[in-house]
């Protein structure tokens, strides 16, 4: 019998489909995902998924308990701070150990014209008073009601249909990564992009488009990522395996 039986990994990301898949592939555990159900077609898992809020922190905290989960994984996107501020929380509260699996975020290299952000607001006065065209690579929740200025061009990319299309000068588009840098450049190439707006979400998937700005020397106003509360911490699906089955106890009292 594995160490760790029931699993919880709150997902949303490439690598928590992946974790789940390599888990389930050793047998003996019960592996379940959790999404937010932030997009309506769901990617399908390799495990049962379960999809919504559990209601605050009492409520995750509940749900570790009722559902008998000895480990939890926050494996949620980087920007999702909130869930994982709710998953230390809640770990504490329900006694079930926590490993966060946190894929690093991008570096900036030679030829990136990068303007570092902290947030949205901060994005959107970055991009000033002149006319840009510009490609907003963010989520559904960061585009709308946030209040673009009109004097510029957008090309609106999101996974999900934006539904209060207030831009008048913009083209939006639906589309789901993994992205690749020839298909970034012929895409900003056609759109005549001259500025990318974009999550540090760090990943394969969606560095496409700081590669290809950085070829075409196109600036990214590059928004930086929310504080993460302290937590055992692993950055690949790798590394994750190896703490679930060898975790050190120092390592996780130290909550590196
Ligand atoms: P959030 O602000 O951290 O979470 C808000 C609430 O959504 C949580 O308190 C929780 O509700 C619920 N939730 C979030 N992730 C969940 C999960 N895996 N399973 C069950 N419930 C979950 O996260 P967000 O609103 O989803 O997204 C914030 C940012 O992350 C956005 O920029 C978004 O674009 C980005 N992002 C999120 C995902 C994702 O899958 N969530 C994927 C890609 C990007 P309760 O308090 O009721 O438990």
């Amino acid at each position: 019998m594995p160490r760790f039986h029931r699993i919880l990994i709150l997902g949303g990301t490439t690598e928590a489909r992946l974790l789940a898949g390599r888990l389930a592939a050793q047998g003996e555990r019960e592996i379940t995902v959790s999404l937010a159900g932030r997009v309506r077609d769901i990617v399908p898992h390799p495990v049962p998924v379960r999809v919504g809020g559990f209601g605050g922190i009492d409520g995750l905290a509940a749900h570790l308990a009722t559902e008998g989960v000895d480990l939890l994984i926050d494996a949620t996107h980087p920007f999702a701070d909130q869930m994982s501020r709710h998953a230390v929380a809640a770990s504490t509260q329900a006694g079930v150990p926590l490993l966060a699996l946190r894929r690093p975020a991008w570096i900036r290299i030679e030829g990136d014209r990068w303007t570092e952000v902290d947030d949205i607001h901060q994005a959107k006065a970055a991009l000033g008073d002149a006319g840009r065209r510009v490609f907003l690579a963010l989520g559904r929740q960061e585009i709308d009601g946030f209040g673009w200025a009109a004097r510029h061009f957008y090309l609106v990319r999101s996974i999900e249909p934006i539904a209060d299309r207030r831009l008048d000068d913009a083209v939006y588009m639906t589309a789901r990564g993994p992205f690749r840098e020839t298909d970034e450049r012929a895409l900003m190439g056609a759109h005549r992009i001259d500025t990318v707006v974009a999550r540090n979400s760090g990943g394969d998937a969606g560095y496409g488009k700081i590669a290809a700005a950085r070829a075409l020397g196109i600036e990214v106003i590059l928004i930086g990522r929310p504080a993460l509360p302290e937590a055992p911490t692993v950055a690949t699906v790798d590394a994750a395996m190896a703490w679930i089955d060898h975790r050190p106890a120092s390592t996780a009292a130290r909550g590196v």
